[in-house]
This record gives structure tokens, C-alpha cells and sequence, in this order.
């Protein structure tokens, strides 16, 4: 399974800054290490061209410049550096190669970063710059119609179940019916004015495994009434679990992976090219968080597996029947 990585591009942070950098580049280690099946791949940057498939040339321009005004860049939370900018460019490339990639035959595939969902078209927010599967869904869009034009819109289900909301998600795609946007999260969190998703479900503070696991099923059968998607983009946030520092939430290790395990068998047992980032993270013990995302992987492994030997026994009776035909043919 090929995952996309950009941690190389650290971005300086003043001493005691709350973002906890060193995650992206732990998780690279332990998957190098521990999962082999993992292909890491360094993730290319995202183009103005594809960047300003949502984002307005003017946002694009000051970010890469650094001429954003400073109330802007404190809502982002970061301070603007070359590498803060070459970082967004390639958290946003990472989503689009992984994607490309689930769509094209790969079923599975990941970015070890992304997921930063609360940018909008004309500003960012909340340690998120650009938005990453808001440029994917619309590039994969423009992809599939230059190849399939006869098969119609590629539609796309964005799955957020990072704790906080998908608040730029939502605004950007509020009028566009090819994209669902899903959010579960916790309802008193960031941000806390809230944009409407085509379908949001608050949690309350405290929300443990079972009460999750129960709305995460109804909101899953709630989209599939409503919308039938070509490629699902998973936001598999860290930060519903219980060792989460801002997430308030209360899943346990098990409940995280039960989350994971859900939504990749529903979108297997649909045939749904699945792609996912890691969106928040922000564990009081940083190992908890990567314990977590490491358990994500571990999951979409297995399903990457399913789809690697559905593709061999497709290819395989595909080679028969051609092969039939070749005899049977005067
Ligand atoms: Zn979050």
C-alpha cells in the first residue's frame, strides 16, 4: 500500500508552540519499522493550478509570497516561513498521489500528513493552510471526466472523523452536489461556529465507544440513502481518543481501530476506492497519537490486501475469458 510523506519539510516553530510536529516524522519511523507492506513515497508539491481548484489565486499568492496580513496567519496558528509554505503545497500533493493512486487501482492508499480541513477558498485556519481533500476531490473530479467522459461526475464522499468539524470543507463544497461532506464531532469544540455539512453529527463531551460506533453506523446508512460515491477521502483523526488533549472526547485504542475498521469495510464491501489522511492528533503522550494512526494502517493494510487479490483473480478470470475467446474464434 503507498503512502505519501512530507515530514522532511519541518516547519520552525517557536519553543512551546502546541503543534506537535515531531508526530509526522515519528509515525514515518514506526511504519518503516513495523509495516513493510507500507510503501513510503515522498509526497510531490501541489500546483497553483491544482491548488486553485478551491483556493482563490489571491490566498494562493500570499501564502507562497508571505504577505499574508497578520491577522490571517495567527488564525492559521503558524508563523509564515519558505518551509511552513512548501509544507502545505506538499501535504495537499501527498492527498492528491494518494487518491490518484486508491482510484487507479490501488483500492487503499494514504497521506501521513493532511486532513486539514478547516482552510477555506480564501484563507486558512487552525493549523491548516490549504485544503487538502477539498483539491483532491476536485482534481480527481477533472481527472475522471478527461478519461470517462461518457461515465459522468465522479462523485466524491469525504469522510471527517477527526474531532473537530470540517467547517472549510463544508463551506466549500455547500452548493456542489457531487461531494458529500460527513463530519462526527464533538459538538462544544473547535471551531465553534459550525458550517454546515451535507450531514454533521455532534457528539457530547465524553462520547466513549459504543455511543460513537452506534453514530458513526447511522450516519454511514444516513449517505449511503443519499449519495453514491465513486471515491471515499477518510479524515482519520487521532484526536476522538481518550488520551487526546483537546479532543474531549472518549474512545479507547479499540474503539479507534473498531471507528477505522468501519469505515474501510464499508467502503470494501461497496468496491470504493478508499483514501485516507491523518488530520489531528494531539496526544497529552504524542506515542498514544501515533499508537493510534499506527492501528490505521494496520487495519487498511488488511483491506489493501482484499483488493490486491480481487484485482489478481479479476485479472486472472479477465485472462481465461480472452483466452475462450481466442479458442473458440474461427
Ligand atoms: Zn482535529
Amino acid at each position: 500500500m503507498q503512502a505519501f510523506y512530507a515530514d522532511h519539510f519541518v516547519l520552525p516553530l517557536p519553543a512551546g508552540h502546541r503543534f506537535p510536529m515531531a508526530k509526522y516524522a515519528r509515525l514515518r519511523e514506526r511504519l518503516a519499522r513495523e509495516l513493510p507492506q507500507v510503501e513510503l513515497l515522498e509526497a510531490r508539491p501541489a500546483s497553483d493550478g491544482e491548488l486553485a481548484l478551491v483556493h482563490t489565486p489571491t490566498y494562493i499568492e500570499a501564502v507562497h509570497t508571505g504577505t499574508l496580513p497578520p491577522a490571517a496567519q495567527r488564525e492559521i496558528g503558524f508563523p509564515w516561513s519558505p518551509a511552513m509554505a512548501e509544507r502545505a503545497r506538499r501535504s495537499v500533493g501527498a492527498t492528491l498521489q494518494a487518491c490518484r493512486r486508491a482510484l487507479g487501482g490501488g483500492g487503499l492508499a494514504a497521506n501521513l500528513a493532511g486532513g486539514t480541513h478547516h482552510a477555506c477558498a480564501d484563507k486558512g485556519s487552525g493549523f491548516c493552510v490549504f485544503n487538502d481533500a477539498a483539491v483532491a476531490a476536485r482534481l480527481m473530479q477533472a481527472e475522471h471526466a478527461r478519461a470517462n467522459r461518457a461515465r459522468g461526475m465522479l462523485r466524491v464522499a469525504i469522510v471527517d472523523l477527526d474531532v473537530h468539524q470540517g467547517n472549510g470543507t463544508a463551506r466549500i463544497f455547500a452548493h456542489d452536489d457531487s461531494v458529500f461532506t460527513l463530519s462526527l464531532h464533538g459538538a462544544k469544540n473547535f471551531p465553534f461556529r459550525k458550517e454546515p455539512s451535507d450531514l454533521d453529527v455532534e457528539l457530547p463531551d465524553g462520547c466513549g465507544d459504543a455511543e460513537y460506533l452506534d453514530a458513526l453506523e447511522r450516519a454511514l446508512e444516513e449517505m449511503e440513502r443519499r449519495f453514491e460515491p465513486g471515491l471515499v477521502i477518510y479524515l482519520a483523526g487521532a484526536d476522538p481518543h481518550e488520551g487526546d488533549r483537546l479532543g474531549r472526547l472518549k474512545l479507547t485504542f479499540d474503539g479507534m481501530e473498531a471507528r477505522d475498521r468501519r469505515v474501510m469495510d464499508w467502503a470494501w464491501t461497496r468496491r470504493l476506492p478508499l483514501a485516507f489522511v491523518m488530520a489531528g492528533g494531539y496526544g497529552t503522550d504524542m506515542d498514544a497519537t501515533v499508537q493510534v494512526q499506527m492501528n490505521t494502517y494496520r487495519t487498511a493494510v488488511q483491506y489493501h490486501g482484499r483488493w490486491q487479490s480481487s484485482t489478481t483473480v479479476m485479472t486472472a478470470a479477465t485472462a481465461s475469458g480472452a483466452m475462450r475467446w481466442h479458442n473458440s474464434a474461427p
